[in-house]
């Protein structure tokens, strides 16, 4: 007997039919003799429109009391799909009780709308699973010290799986998902991409860092943290297949690179539209100025990406650096108010419609000239490239946004991508 952690995404949870679906799937591992601790998120669609709905009504420029209240209404998406999914369980005749992340108690920090899991008390949940019941609990919520519900940002019900998998040192964590798995990238934008049947660690821990959204970076970092074996896999399947068919699909994050995942130089291509560009123009080049300029981005509460400094001329220089687009009015308006004028800056720029395209692989370590080839790939297609930020295992472009697509193909067209690695 295993204790088993399963996480359904929005779209898997996304009617009354696929709910039916899930428990019948659930109960089907419950009675295989595990322990079952289930994490959903909020039906498709719903974290959206309850957003939707507090837009409409919060003030123009967001206030932290504001952002306790976007907590308050998103956090009830979940608290719906844990009732419907506690019932369907009960339908399917087990006994299974649902639990929002403050009855857990999920404790975390109070940074409203992206919350950190600080700790988790496992004792009623162990309590229930004793009594041989299924538990639900909420994804995506946690509860701060003062009782305030908290939330743990986009796509966080992935984090809070694997964070109580990890607190419960459960055997396996399945996140059960609309794709059959990790590809090499977005199948949505190139269909040729291929599933991956394991992907290191560090490979996804950058996949996610970069823009590809399968699983939330912060579910990774706790994945690695605890070494909590983790598996993407569909939850589209027939439900009644063979269980161990089924744990044995998908894509395995593996803590150990093999022999073969060194073969693979590049290994996925992550994307990302959400970030804007800010330039100032025309700035002394001096020790201390980008301090002076990031300082009070960063007192803010604004983080900042990709950053760069041109050579200067005549003692002047041009800084740039990327935001999150959510943030990019609020940069802007530092910028040109207060930074701008404080350095001295001849000119404030900024342009929102740029995007990020990475490649990224273990196996950059190791071989040189995979960069160069990324950039050829580019200009060869016409793309101009504004921005290049570099680790060991991965090369990130800042491009025009229009060229997305475009650029993500013609890529994993270039690393070969679309074949399967030689044997
Ligand atoms: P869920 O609601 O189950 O959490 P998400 O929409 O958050 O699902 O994540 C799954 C989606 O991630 C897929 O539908 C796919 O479009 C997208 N995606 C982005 N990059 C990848 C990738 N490399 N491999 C698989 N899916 C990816
Ligand atoms: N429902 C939340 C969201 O849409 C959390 C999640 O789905 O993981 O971001
Ligand atoms: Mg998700």
């Amino acid at each position: 007997m295993a204790l088993i952690v399963h996480k359904y995404g929005g779209t898997s949870m996304g009617s009354t039919d696929r709910i039916r679906n899930v428990a019948k799937r659930v109960a089907k591992w419950a009675r295989a003799g595990h322990q079952m601790v289930v994490v959903p998120s909020a039906m498709s669609g719903e974290t959206n429109r309850l957003l939707g709905l507090a837009k409409d009504l919060s003030p123009a420029s967001i206030t932290p009391e504001a952002m306790r209240e976007l907590d308050m209404i998103a956090a009830t998406g979940e608290q719906v799909s844990v009732g419907l999914l506690a019932l369907a369980l009960q339908a399917e005749g087990l006994d299974a009780v649902s639990y929002t992340g403050w009855q857990v108690p999920v404790a975390t920090d109070s940074s409203y709308t992206k919350a950190r899991i600080e700790s988790i008390d496992d004792a009623r949940v162990r309590a229930d699973l004793s009594a041989g019941k299924v538990v639900v609990i909420t994804g995506f919520q946690g509860v701060d010290e003062d009782m305030n519900i908290t939330t743990l940002g986009r796509g966080g019900s992935d984090t809070s799986a694997v964070a109580i998998a990890a607190a419960m040192k459960a055997d396996e964590c399945l996140i059960y998902t609309d794709v059959d798995g990790v590809y090499t990238t977005d199948p949505r934008i190139v269909p040729e991409a291929r599933r991956l049947h394991t992907i290191s660690f560090e490979e996804m821990l950058e996949m996610a860092s970069l823009g590809s959204k399968v699983l939330q970076i912060r579910s990774v970092e706790f994945a690695g943290k605890y070494r909590v074996p983790l598996r993407v896999l569909s939850s589209f399947t027939p439900w009644d297949i063979d269980i161990n068919e089924e744990a044995k699909s998908g894509t395995l994050i593996t803590f150990e690179e093999d022999e073969k995942m060194e073969q693979a130089v590049v290994s996925g291509i992550a994307f990302n539209r959400d970030e804007a560009k800010v330039t100032l123009l025309g700035v002394p080049d001096k020790p201390g100025i980008a301090f002076q300029i990031l300082g009070p981005v960063a007192d803010a509460n604004i983080d900042v990406d990709v950053i760069i400094q041109n050579v200067s001329q005549e003692g002047k220089t041009d800084f740039s650096f990327t935001v999150h687009r959510n943030d990019y009015q609020r940069t802007m308006e530092l910028l040109e108010k207060t930074v701008g004028p404080a350095v001295q800056a001849a000119k404030v720029l900024g342009d929102a419609r740029i995007c990020k395209v990475s490649i990224v692989g273990i196996g950059m370590r190791s071989h040189v000239g995979i960069a160069s080839k990324m950039f050829r790939s580019l200009s060869e297609e016409g793309i101009n490239i504004q921005m290049i930020t570099t680790s060991e295992i991965k090369t990130s472009v800042v491009i025009d946004e229009k060229y997305m697509e475009l650029a993500v193909r013609t890529l994993h067209r270039a690393f070969e991508l679309d074949q399967a690695p030689a044997a």
